[in-house]
């Protein structure tokens, strides 16, 4: 990886350069010769060599990673074999001549762990991160200290979900490398709400790493119980969807919470890309590593006008290994223009990051309908009397929406102006119904799941 001194302030042209040289050398000299999968699909037209090249390939899919049925070791078809050591080392010359091998030496390749994402279909998809990606997370975890603004002084309490996934491990790998105070909780189903509070009391953390959902509710547990977290500054949120309205939200609980000037910065996950990325402000647009990760954004398969889907090719890893993957995360395009808020000049992803997996289609009255259920983060986000929610999807029955209110006496008044407001946005008219608080937060599974069932399919 180039230095991040460089390469923050790099000016885009030598960004572009940057990655069609990584282009080049990492698909031509690395994936063609050691990944099956490309290795066998390039072998009659070879590797692509440039961006224009790279637009012509077939796109990779969540499904094509899955281990066939009967073949469990078969998502090692897109893990990159380590090359045997006498090829490393430059062969007895090299080792002769003392050739310096840092970079591709077999145990780079060895796997180190092994993350997990669920497709669409819901069978998990293994991904395997070696030796070099690990310690690759040490750098880009530091990376994205530097973009959110957090330094050695900052206490950071990571209670992002405990699971195989780029989500926990990331910020792991970032505090420890910074050599700051962190506690790694692994969230609510592990140390349980009122030991992450307690900890960010005793600790007088500065910064709380966590999903927007659990973020939301340990910050209306703490004013419920009137603790006051005084040196809670920096909130960290991410993984599931985050919009504008619901940083605005969140920020608003966390100064009544928090330290008064308390902010609210989001990051974005993605597996595949075997790094995170976060925003320096919120709406800056998620600042990636192009050393790293090569994007593109294109037309999503499934219909969502005016959105683009992400699609990922990596740069420099070993284990496993992507080129032109569809991630399923949809956003309004990319830009490799200066930031307007940090002014480094690293490319970023802009508009807010929807997941294709959210675009539900139901029946109703007999007519097909295509729904978008990511915009309910946002359009909840500003009622301010609503406390949680959850959506079912049902495709026979349409959509319901369960949701707490902070008075529930109010719901003669707030549910028919919901439904009312839901029906405009969304084009059908949602079943709406209050449920206590202690039975909807028991419904998301916030204590009980790694992540909150926010948006499920199933029956009305
Ligand atoms: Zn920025």
């Amino acid at each position: 990886m180039e230095t991040w001194e460089k390469l923050r302030c790099m000016p885009e042209k030598q960004v572009r350069q940057l990655q069609e040289q990584r282009l080049q050398s990492f698909l031509g000299g690395e994936v063609a010769v050691r990944h099956p999968a490309y290795r066998e699909a390039w072998q009659a037209g070879g590797a692509p060599r440039s961006p224009a090249d790279l637009a012509k390939m077939p796109f990779t899919v969540k499904e094509d990673l899955l281990p066939p049925p009967g073949n469990p070791a078969g998502y090692l078809r897109y893990a990159l074999e380590a090359p045997a050591s006498a090829e490393s080392s430059g062969g007895l010359l090299g080792k002769l001549w003392g050739k310096k091998t840092t970079e591709s030496t077999p145990e780079k390749y060895a796997t180190s762990q092994v993350f997990f994402s669920a497709g669409r279909t819901g069978r998990i998809t293994p991904f395997v991160y070696s030796i070099h990606d690990v310690e690759q997370l040490r750098e880009t975890g530091l990376r994205l200290l530097d973009v959110l603004g957090l330094t050695q002084d900052d206490t950071t309490v990571n209670a992002m979900p405990y699971l195989p996934n780029l989500c926990f491990w990331q910020i792991y790998y970032a505090t420890v490398s910074l050599g700051a105070t962190a506690l790694q909780t692994g969230g609510g189903r592990i140390l349980g709400l009122e030991k992450i509070i307690t900890a960010l009391e005793n600790m007088e953390a500065t910064t709380l790493f966590t999903t927007p959902g659990y973020a939301e509710f340990l910050l209306y547990s703490a004013i419920r119980h009137q603790v006051k977290l005084p040196d809670l500054r920096n909130i960290i949120v991410g993984y599931t969807p985050v919009p504008l309205p619901l940083v605005r939200r969140l920020e608003v609980l966390a100064r009544m919470v928090g330290h008064p000037e308390a902010t609210v910065k989001r990051v974005y996950y993605l597996n595949e890309a075997k790094s995170a990325w976060a925003e320096c402000a919120p709406g800056s647009g998620y600042h990636f590593n192009p050393d790293h990760s090569f994007l593109e954004a294109v037309e999503p398969a499934a219909g969502q006008p005016g959105r683009r889907e992400l699609v990922l090719t990596n740069l420099d890893v070993k284990g496993s290994c992507v080129v032109r993957f569809r991630t399923g995360d949809t956003v309004d395009g990319i830009t490799y223009e200066t930031c307007p808020s940090c002014k480094r000049s690293l490319p970023r992803l802009v508009g807010e990051v929807e997941r294709l997996q959210d675009v539900k289609t139901v029946t109703v009255n007999g007519e097909e309908k295509i729904l978008n259920l990511n915009s309910l983060y946002g359009l909840l986000a500003v009622e301010p009397e609503v406390m949680f929610w959850q959506a079912v999807a049902s495709p026979a029955q349409g959509l319901g929406l369960g949701v707490s209110l902070r008075n529930k006496d109010d719901a003669p008044n707030v549910l028919p102006r919901l439904q009312e407001r839901l029906a405009a946005e969304l084009g059908v008219v949602p079943q709406v119904t209050a449920a206590p608080h202690r039975e909807l937060s028991e419904r998301l599974g916030l204590e009980k799941h790694p992540v909150e069932k926010r948006i499920i399919e199933g029956k009305l």
